[in-house]
C-alpha cells in the first residue's frame, strides 16, 4: 500500500465510544488523545481506590458527549460527599 505525502493513516470514525459506569453519560472520540498517563500520588489512589489513576488528555472538540450530560446534580454532587466523606476529605 502506497501513501501520499501528508496522509496518515486511517482512523475509524469515531475513533472510540465509551460510556461512565452507570450509563448515564456516553461519548464518541473523533480524533487520538493528546496523551495518557498514570498517577501514583496519593490523592489518586484515594479517589480511585486503586495504586494509580489513569488520565487521558484530549481536545475537547474531539470528544462529544452523545447522551446525557457532565453537569452535576444534586443527586450527584450529594452522592460524590458521601463518598468524599468516607475516604475523610
Ligand atoms: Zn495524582
Amino acid at each position: 500500500m502506497t501513501s501520499q505525502v501528508g496522509e496518515g493513516p486511517r482512523l475509524p470514525n469515531p475513533l472510540a465510544t465509551g460510556r461512565c459506569v452507570c450509563d448515564a453519560v456516553r461519548y464518541r472520540l473523533d480524533a487520538p488523545p493528546l496523551f495518557t498517563h498514570a498517577c501514583h500520588c496519593l490523592d489518586c489512589q484515594k479517589k480511585t481506590g486503586t495504586a494509580s489513576a489513569t488520565t487521558t488528555i484530549v481536545l475537547r472538540d474531539d470528544l462529544v458527549i452523545t447522551h446525557g450530560s457532565t453537569r452535576p446534580t444534586a443527586a450527584s454532587l450529594a452522592r460524590m460527599r458521601a463518598a468524599e466523606a468516607k475516604i475523610g476529605r
